[in-house]
């Protein structure tokens, strides 16, 4: 069997090539398996590959295939799951050391779905600990490094699950998303991520990081196939209460004669003059080429949106603080870095907690306690809330005139390793403009400006893309991706997703 180009074979051109016997779900599951045997020792991208389960899913499905039944829409399709995801008898760390040795004992609900359509998963991807960072350098298992540019960062916190779809070592992934987390290293590694409206998709069986933010979404390499993706793990949960059943209407189902009515907001407090200049120039292309397809304009304001990382960084440490409190070396794994045995409970809970967190969740326990402390939580907590409606607001007032809203995705396209390593706060800043949408429960996805899976372009030496229509390199001026965030109304996936998909129709 000839070699599959992987890294530009979408779930699309898959579903088409399985249905019509091009090749089978074991050749193509095969082929990532090599592939991430020979390069994810550089990328460090997988934390676990499971390559005996990953063959006999695929297996299965050859066979659904030769029956000529009905095929789900992922059937055979080989996939990654970020590790703070559970997948019943496999272990899930969540980057962390404290949980090293846990083995989940349940299917997370995302998990459940795509098995049921018979997905093929391949492995875990690498995490920031806990999802927490912009960076995957906050994992305790080594940081990934980006497929562009293996001296870069993929982005964070689902850094590993972005650079396994950029890289070719799985066909889609998914991520979760606090405050950027599935948009930011989408936009790093130059593929498509969507963080669903709060409540789309069920976060059982997701790790909770801050559970007022976080959701469970694709990253993939069309915007098609993260509405493909979208469509198979979105719905209610009984069993998170916070789900709700989706808009009805299909994801895909974006009509040509729709792009007239929708109106798209650029909000001015996103394109300052400090942007950096190759996002600023790449945003310029993308206004252009939407305004060409025939999507109107309007210029709006979110005057509250500047206070949004500092609200976050109030709100979400708190919420952190309360989750991380159940890692006790007692429960979820029994604690390898003291003897049980010989020691009182709160010695147990103190070195466990004191060795197993990295610096990063103990800085965000101690912020969250602290604001949450008596005497502090209104003074930081409960004003950060009103802040957060504020800005609530400022959308709900937004949408009285557009439809959706565009913007960059991350201020700059990706760093270096260690380059923010030492300074928190700017790592911080790099999810600037992805926040507002986690605090205000909003759709989002994040799109390459220029698509680095189209089969027209040519991937040069140096990883740059030559693009033979306009006879340039199509991508920013150092060769690095760059994203564009488009930011929906509630459950109003189908909006963004159906820009989206015209978008790079192109
Ligand atoms: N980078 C952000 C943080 O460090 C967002 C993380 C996320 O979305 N999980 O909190």
């Amino acid at each position: 069997m000839s070699h599959f180009p992987l890294h530009n074979l979408t779930i699309r051109a898959f579903q088409k090539g399985i249905r019509e016997k091009e090749f089978s779900a074991e050749e193509v599951t095969r082929e990532y398996l090599d592939a991430i045997d020979s390069k994810n020792g550089d990328l460090n991208a997988y934390l676990g590959v499971f390559h005996d389960s990953a063959l006999e899913s695929a297996k299965r499905v050859d066979v659904m295939v030769a029956d000529g039944g009905e095929l789900p829409a992922l059937a055979g399709a080989p996939l990654a799951l970020k590790d703070n995801i559970l997948v019943e008898g496999t272990r899930t760390t969540a980057g962390s050391k404290i949980l090293e040795n846990y083995t989940a004992s349940y299917d997370a609900k995302v998990t459940e779905l795509l098995k049921d359509q018979n997905a093929v998963f391949l492995g875990k991807t690498n995490l920031d600990e806990f999802a927490m960072g912009s960076s995957t350098e906050n994992s305790a298992f080594g940081p990934t490094k980006n497929p562009h540019d293996p001296s870069r960062v993929p982005g964070g916190s689902s850094g590993g699950s972005a650079a396994v779809v950029a890289g070719g070592l799985a066909l889609a992934a998914l991520g979760s998303d606090t405050g950027g987390s599935i948009r930011q290293p989408a936009a790093f590694c130059g593929v498509v991520g969507l963080k669903p409206t709060y409540g789309a998709v069920s976060r059982r069986g997701l790790i909770a990081m801050a559970s007022s933010l976080d959701q469970i979404g694709p990253i993939t390499k069309t915007v098609e196939d993260a509405a493909i993706m979208f469509d198979a793990i979105r719905g209610e949960d009984s069993y998170d209460s916070t789900s709700a059943d989706a808009e009805k209407v299909h994801p895909l189902d974006f009509k040509e004669n729709e792009i007239g009515n929708l109106k798209i907001g650029i909000p001015k407090e996103f394109f300052t003059p400090d942007l950096d200049k190759r996002v600023a120039k790449e945003m310029e292309n993308v206004m252009d080429k939407l305004k060409d397809l025939g999507f109107q304009f309007a210029s709006i304001s979110l005057p509250h949106v500047h206070y949004a990382l500092s609200v976050y960084y109030i709100i979400m440490p708190a919420e952190v603080s309360a989750n991380l409190a159940r890692f006790d070396g007692m429960r979820y794994s029994r604690s390898q870095m003291s003897n049980v045995e010989s020691q009182k409970l709160s010695e147990i809970y103190l070195r466990t907690r004191g060795l197993g967190f990295g610096d990063e969740a103990k800085r965000r326990i101690l912020l969250g306690t602290f604001v949450l402390s008596a005497g502090y939580y209104d003074a930081y907590y409960a004003k950060a809330q009103k802040v957060r409606s504020l800005i609530a607001r400022d959308f709900e007032e937004a949408w009285k005139s557009v439809d959706v809203i565009l913007s960059p995705t991350t201020p700059t396209p990706a760093f270096k390793l260690g380059e923010k390593l030492e300074d928190p706060l700017e790592m911080y800043l790099s999810d600037i403009f992805t926040i507002p949408a986690n605090l205000t429960g909003l759709p989002a996805i994040s799109i390459p400006a220029v698509s680095h899976s189209n089969p027209s372009r040519i991937r040069t030496n140096e990883n740059r893309i030559f693009d033979p229509h306009s006879g340039s390199f199509d991508v920013s001026s150092s060769g690095l991706p760059v994203g564009f965030q488009l930011i929906g109304k509630r459950f109003h996936e189908r909006d963004i997703l159906g820009i989206g998909q015209y978008y790079e129709g192109l």
